[in-house]
């Protein structure tokens, strides 16, 4: 619901929130845990706002009249909330942090207000659990169409959210250095498998959203329920080692060429955020099934799209070295998915399995229907047939060492303020 905190004349008493380029304006007030460096306290739950992260504690919370939702604030930990909760907690923020609002609550606000810069910024969530869908109906029908020319979308698509269990260990945040990883590569069908440094390595743009609270074992979320239980969302980069994957993957789907690195971005918008660009879930063909009533709602059908831009730029260390901007590989849009995120998380847990509050889901590969909307190399290049050039004269099929890809991701709207999910951004180093 778009309320008072969406409003787009809204300003804050933080100048830098105020800049037009910021991707934290007072109408986003994503969460994150942090340290600051620069002090001797321990981790925090804060929410960002300009280049400042506001501590959020006990007291604080107690002075501008809302109460800390997430249990003790000493513990520094996103635990299960509602979206009620959040939202009373983001009515309250924004009102705190307004221009107007200045003389009441400045002072109260000033000593938890840390540099953004001087941060160290933490996994959002104890992320217990990590699973990925393949909900781009373009990314599936590309990837199968280099697989099964004459069958790329298996009879499952249309009915089903594909998906898997990845693996929540090694979720790294945004910067931190990716190794190139080592595995069965059987790229010769003529010969043995032989274990080496990945040749295909790849990228996927994808959208992450977190479970906000769980459901009980055995007790499935009605997709009129299911977006009460999402949190927010973040960027996700599926590192991919092609041809790992390509031998592994049969009979039973991905698995160490997807599991020895994710990257997420660390700031999570809510939901509550992004209310006024949610959009329509995908208009399926008049061919297609209509989803299993499990699945359909009108709500769902309405509302249940996020019109969220995405971005992939690479810079490869010549690049760095010669002072090139990042080249912008591909930009997507979220509300080109087959299924919303809604019906995800409800497929997810309509057997009975139980989400936890700090689950990550992702929605897998965000592509669109044309060539500069594909979001991973194995599409872009047709699996390094047709290779990529970039400004430094280099060419690009999968990526090589010392290349760095960042993710962005933003909102727009006429009427609204543009809000940002921040970076993903993660360089390559080579294999040991
Ligand atoms: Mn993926």
């Amino acid at each position: 619901m778009i309320n008072e905190t969406h409003d787009a004349n809204l300003k804050s008493w933080v100048e830098s929130a105020n800049d037009p380029n910021t991707d934290f304006p007072i109408q986003n007030l994503p969460f994150c845990r942090a340290i600051d460096e620069s002090g001797s306290e321990g981790p925090f739950v804060g929410v960002v706002i300009g280049d400042k992260i506001l501590e959020l504690t006990d007291e604080n919370c107690a002075a501008i009249d809302v109460v800390y939702p997430f249990g003790d604030s000493d513990d520094a930990v996103i635990r299960d909330c509602s979206s009620k909760t959040l939202s009373d907690l983001r009515r309250t923020l924004s009102n705190a942090l307004r221009a107007e609002n200045e003389g009441t609550f400045r002072e109260i606000l000033a000593f938890d207000l840390h540099d953004r810069a001087e941060c160290q910024i933490l996994h959002p969530f104890l992320i217990g659990d990590y699973t990925d869908f393949y909900c781009s109906i373009y990314h599936a029908t590309n990837v199968g169409s280099m697989f099964r020319p004459d069958n790329p979308l298996m009879p499952n698509y249309k009915y089903i959210p594909i998906g898997y269990h990845g693996r929540a260990s090694s979720i790294v945040l945004s910067g931190e250095d990716v190794k190139r990883p080592h595995g069965q590569n059987r790229s010769d069908a003529e010969k043995p498998p032989i274990f080496v440094p990945s040749r295909n390595l790849d990228y996927e743009m994808e959208l992450g959203f977190f479970v906000g609270q769980g459901n009980e074992l055995g007790q499935p979320i009605p997709i009129s329920a299911a977006e009460a239980h999402i949190f927010g969302v973040c960027l996700v980069n599926d590192w991919s080692a092609r041809d790992i994957q390509g031998w592994e993957y049969q009979p039973l789907g991905p698995f160490l060429a997807k599991n020895f690195a994710t990257t997420i971005s660390p700031f999570v918008v809510t939901m509550e955020a992004l209310a006024p660009f949610r959009t329509n879930a995908f208009e399926r063909a008049a061919a297609d099934p209509q989803p299993l009533d499990y699945l359909a709602d009108e709500n769902n059908k309405k509302f249940g799209g996020l019109d969220i831009n995405l971005e992939v730029y690479i810079q490869t260390e010549k690049m760095r070295d010669a002072n090139i901007d990042p080249f912008c590989l591909s930009r997507s849009n979220t509300k080109d998915l087959y299924w919303t995120i809604g019906q995800m998380l409800t497929h997810h847990a309509s057997n009975g399995c139980n989400l936890q509050a700090g689950d990550l889901l992702a929605t897998g590969t965000v592509s669109g229907k044309e060539k500069s909307e594909r979001g991973c190399l194995l599409e872009l290049t047709w699996r390094g047939k047709d290779p990529i050039d970039l400004p430094s004269g280099e060419q690009r099929r999968f990526l090589e060492d010392g290349d760095e890809i960042i993710m962005k991701g933003f909102c727009e709207r006429e009427g609204f303020r543009r809000i940002g999910l921040g970076e993903c951004r993660g360089r390559i180093t080579p294999a040991d």
